[in-house]
Parts: structure tokens; sequence; C-alpha cells
């Protein structure tokens, strides 16, 4: 596919918005699943006559599903399942060994260089998104193990401001692909960005597509194995960029992945889209990803995968 051959300036802010626009109703569906300390505020309230808390309308067969169960499956809906939202700390939680994650670059902050405002001032919504996610950024980077194997591991989380990639999404994880490519350990990267690049940031977050994959080149000729996980969404300069790059692509089930939605394509091309465009299962069949791997089966893959490439 051309989406990991775009120049990083074919990505317009415009585009990225549009990406922005057309996950957002999606993601906000799967954040319902959030476990209660990381769960936002804001998100949508379920139906009603279903109380709030105990029991989630599954986004993918409509059953109504208790909490506890499906977290037990690591949100999963045990009818279908379908996968839901899980933020960055529950992810690191469900991958590295227990007690193992060390974060890497916990300082680095956003900044507003271009005095940038949509709705509100994007100062303003950086402290109101770090207070409600309890995150400094969409990425939390660091070490730890998995299987007992030390790896460089980032994440990034679609609750952030839709886990768009601005300048602190694409220092830490150019820092943590670089210190990958010192320590020689294999790199993980689960992208779970619907906003691609962070058009508040303008030129400054289109740039961390092409810093992030030179990065990775110079990961790749030092003989690293980059394994790139695409969870539900993984859109616009994401997708276009570090996403795209993994030796080893895997995707969750039924992920929303692609580089501008549906929508924004369609009133472009005016042509109908095939069945199931974008989603980790047509992805699959046309070879832009390597596998579907089940969440339950990701730490075990992932130790395998790098068994098999002698990380
Ligand atoms: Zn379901």
């Amino acid at each position: 596919m051309s989406m990991d051959r775009r120049r990083p300036s074919t990505a317009t802010a415009t585009d990225a918005d549009a990406a922005v626009q057309t996950a957002a109703p999606q993601a906000a569906a799967h954040r319902q699943l959030a476990d209660a300390k990381d769960s936002p505020a804001s998100v949508a309230r379920p139906k009603r006559g279903v109380p709030e808390g105990l029991w989630l309308k599954c986004d993918g067969c409509g059953a109504t599903i208790y909490r506890k169960e499906a977290e037990e499956k690591l949100n999963v809906c045990p009818q279908c399942g379908f996968h839901w939202y899980v933020s960055a700390a529950k992810r690191i939680e469900q991958l590295l060994d227990a007690g193992t994650f060390e974060e890497w670059d916990a300082d680095l902050k956003p900044a507003d260089p271009l005095g940038f405002r949509d709705k509100k001032p994007y100062a303003e919504r950086i402290v109101a998104e770090q207070k409600r996610t309890g995150l400094k950024d969409a990425a939390l980077t660091g070490t730890g193990m998995i299987r007992a194997r030390r790896v460089a591991c980032g994440v990034t989380d679609s609750s952030f401001i839709m886990g768009s990639m601005g300048s602190v999404v694409g220092e830490r994880l150019t820092r943590l692909v670089e210190r990958a490519t010192a320590g020689k350990l294999p790199l993980i990267i689960i992208s779970a960005s619907g906003g691609g690049a962070r058009m508040h940031e303008g030129i400054l977050s289109l740039m961390q597509m092409a810093k992030v994959s030179a990065a990775l080149a110079r990961y790749s000729q030092a003989g690293g194995l980059f394994i790139s996980v695409l969870t539900n969404p993984t859109m616009g300069g994401v997708a276009a960029s570090f996403a795209s790059l993994g030796d080893l692509c895997f995707a969750e089930p039924r992920a929303l992945i692609g580089f501008a939605g549906p929508r924004t394509i369609k009133a472009t091309i005016r042509v109908e889209l095939p069945k199931g465009f974008q989603t980790s299962e047509f992805l699959l069949e046309h070879g832009f990803i390597d596998r579907i791997v089940p969440r339950k089966d990701l730490k075990s893959e992932i130790a395998r995968a790098i068994d098999y490439c002698g990380g």
C-alpha cells in the first residue's frame, strides 16, 4: 500500500483533523470501558436504564455486558470478542511483567508555540486533558520485561487529544527508539491514535513523522527488531509514519486503521468504499499487516516473535 511511502509533507493538518473527526465517535464509545480509575469524567453515558459503571453496551454485538467480566478478559467483549479501548497505563500493565516498567522521559511536557486556539486555547486544552487522563501527553514510553525479555516499549493513548502526535509524542518515541538502538533492545510500539499529527502544533507535529521514522531507520540499520502493534484506532500521521514501519506489524481484531477517515475519502473520490475498508481484517487480506493478534495472545506472540528473530 502507498500509505507507508507517503512523504511526511503529504499529510496536512486538515487530513489529520478530518481523521480526528471521523474516528472520534467510535473511539469515544470504546472509552466507556476504561477502568474506573482511568475513566475520563466526560465519556458518553451508557444507554438509559443501564446503570453506569456496572454494565456496558458492546459496540460490536450490542449485548449488555457485565463490566467486571469484560475487564477480566482484558476489556474484550466475552460474547463477540470486540476489543474496547484500554488506557496506556492499563496497556503497559497488560503487556509487561508486573512491576518491571520503568518510565523514560516522564518530564517532557507539551508547549503551545503557535498560541493555537480552536474551540478553546490549546494551552487550556492541554491542562484539561492532563487532569482528565493523568497523562502529560498522549504517549507513555519506557523499558520493561515481556516474559523476562527486556524491551523498549511505547504506547499512545487515544483518550488524550485522540492520541495525536505533537512534539512530545514524537520526541518521546524518538528517544525511545534511540535508547533501543543504543541498548540493542527489541522495540514495541502500540498505537492507539485516531488523531494522527496534532494540528494544534502545526508543522512541529508534522515533522515528528519524519523524525521518528528517521530514528527507526537508524534502529533498523543497527539490526533492531521493531514490532508495531496497531489498535483501534490508528489513523492519520501516526498510521502514515512509525505505526506502518514495523518489521512485524500486528493488529488487534476489528481495529480501524487508515490514513484519512472513510467519510473524507468517500467525499473526495466519490466512490463506494469496499466492505470492511480500513479494518484489521481488510488490511491483513491486502498485505498491509502481518498478523491479527487477539489481546489475550499479544504478550505471548510478542515474546515468541522476539525469540524467533533472535532478539
Ligand atoms: Zn460484543
